[in-house]
């Protein structure tokens, strides 16, 4: 099973910039159409020339995918990536543009096979909605996928692929249905500063005196990505944090679906600056986390530019929380940067030892995850230890464990939006708290995220992103 450990995973994979709403429901798919789009390519082209020749490409979404992929607009990033977009490299709006494309003519744009070969797709006859079962077999994962390429009624390629939270992609052996490795976690290092827990990752910091994000830095290099490489990635994530925050603050209207949900983070900011607002304990630019992270969040639900931090539902929390930070304590670009690469770790280990996936273990893994990482950034960039840093996270996750998703809809929408302010304002208080103690505590990082699977587990498949439990009953 992919990845094998939490030292290996980059913030790189961590950050990923894409497009909303979804990160398992819209990047992960995108990402495998574009992978098996690829696969096509390369097998088509091998094949001796023969005279005019049609194949067809179909595409099924199982589980989760199928449950609230319309209101994720999983069926555009489908169309989005068997066009040839991606969700880092092309712009949001060509990327939608795709589905309408193929409707008017369901013919792949493949120059390199020639004008003789041709792949069809079209968005309505071409892509299953399927259910929980594929095969008669239970699915290797509640977002699973098949892609087909045929011939006629003959299948010459066969993909199942699953959408693992967070924009990850795994293959699955089409017969064993054994996950394969992917991403940079591929292969094993002999890493100077090794860990797999969060007790690993304290013991490194405290024993050899280093900041924590050098720690992963030194990893890193050995993976092979240097530190300057490193820093200028991160940079452009900061810098897709704050346009993404702008673009939230200055759009108004309804947001796409159906559900009718007014876009309110431009008011919000509006009231905030001119300190008309109700003040509640504080002043008014409390708020602040609330309306930075409802800001990115509407730009996800919109399908804009974003950052999966770890996922897209979870999109807004940490760059609200590093803005608000960044105001405040006028942060450096470097110390914003180090604290990317703490609150990585914290995902990293989320991912391998629970799960960041909202269909596999509900929005603890989204939300939840999130606030645990920049509750972690947080402390980490103000200074605090390494001990410190390990508490801000597990209370962070603590007080998530449990929490179900439940979109109405199937859209990014309620209670997504409001959530991530929540957890926002949840993530400051955490690394107060951590910030105000030696780091003692009863309930350790990894300890959490144990009782964290432990309960994705036995939580009720209602309750994880199928939209038919909870909210999503209205
Ligand atoms: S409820 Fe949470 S996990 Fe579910 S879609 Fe919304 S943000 Fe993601």
């Amino acid at each position: 099973m992919n990845p094998v450990r939490a030292d290996h995973i980059s913030p790189l994979d961590m950050f990923k910039i894409g497009v909303g709403p979804s990160s398992s429901h819209t990047v992960g798919p995108m990402v495998a159409a574009l992978e098996f789009r690829k696969i096509v390519s390369e097998l088509l082209v091998k094949l001796p020339a023969k005279s005019a020749h049609q194949y067809t490409i179909k595409v099924e979404l199982y589980g989760s995918l199928s449950a609230t992929g319309s209101g994720h607009q999983t069926d555009g990033a489908v169309c989005g990536g068997l066009w040839g977009y991606s969700p880092k490299e092309s712009m949001p709006d060509e990327i939608w543009s795709a589905t309408e494309k193929l409707k008017k003519n369901p013919i792949l744009p493949f120059a390199e096979l020639g004008d003789k070969v041709k792949v069809r797709f079209h968005p309505d006859e071409d892509l299953v909605w399927a259910a929980w079962t594929m095969d008669g077999k239970p699915l290797p994962h509640p977002n699973t996928m098949r892609f087909l390429l045929k011939e006629g009624e003959n299948t010459i390629k066969e993909l199942i692929i699953l959408s693992v939270g967070g924009g990850f992609v795994e293959p699955v052996d089409a017969v064993t249905w054994e996950r394969q490795p992917a991403g940079s976690s591929t292969t094993i290092h002999d890493l100077p500063y090794p860990y797999n827990s969060g007790k690993e990752f304290v013991d490194q910091c405290n024993k050899h005196k280093m900041a924590p994000w050098q720690i992963v830095v030194e990893n890193q290099k050995v993976c092979g990505l240097s530190e300057l490489k490193l820093r200028e990635e991160l940079s452009k994530i900061l810098a897709v944090f704050d346009s993404c925050v702008e673009r939230g603050l200055s759009t108004e209207g309804i947001l796409p679906g159906g559900l009718n949900v007014k876009r309110r983070a431009k008011a919000l900011h509006e009231q905030m600056l001119a300190g008309t607002k109700v003040t509640v304990y504080s002043s008014p630019a409390g708020l602040k986390p609330s309306v930075y992270a409802i800001a990115v969040n509407e730009e996800n639900a919109a399908g804009g530019r974003v950052v999966t931090a770890p996922t897209n539902g979870s999109s807004g929390l940490i760059p609200a929380v590093f803005r608000t930070l960044q105001e405040s304590h006028e942060l450096s670009q470097e110390t914003l940067q180090n604290g990317l690469i703490v609150a990585s770790v914290v995902g990293a280990l989320v991912k391998v030892h629970a799960s960041i996936s909202g269909a596999e273990v509900g929005c603890q893994g989204e939300v939840g995850t999130s606030c645990a990482m920049a509750a972690a950034g947080a402390v980490a960039m103000l200074g605090g230890s390494a001990d410190q840093i390990e508490q801000a996270a597990e209370i962070g996750i603590e007080h998530h464990l449990g929490m179900t998703c439940d979109p109405i809809k199937g859209l990014v929408q309620v209670p997504c939006i409001e959530r991530n302010a929540m957890g926002a304002v949840k993530a400051l208080n955490a690394a107060e708290l951590a910030l105000a103690c030696d780091g003692t505590h009863l309930i350790s990082l990894d300890r959490s995220l144990e009782v964290m699977k432990q309960t994705g587990l036995d939580m009720n498949q209602k309750y994880k992103e199928t939209a038919t439990g909870g909210l999503a009953l209205g």
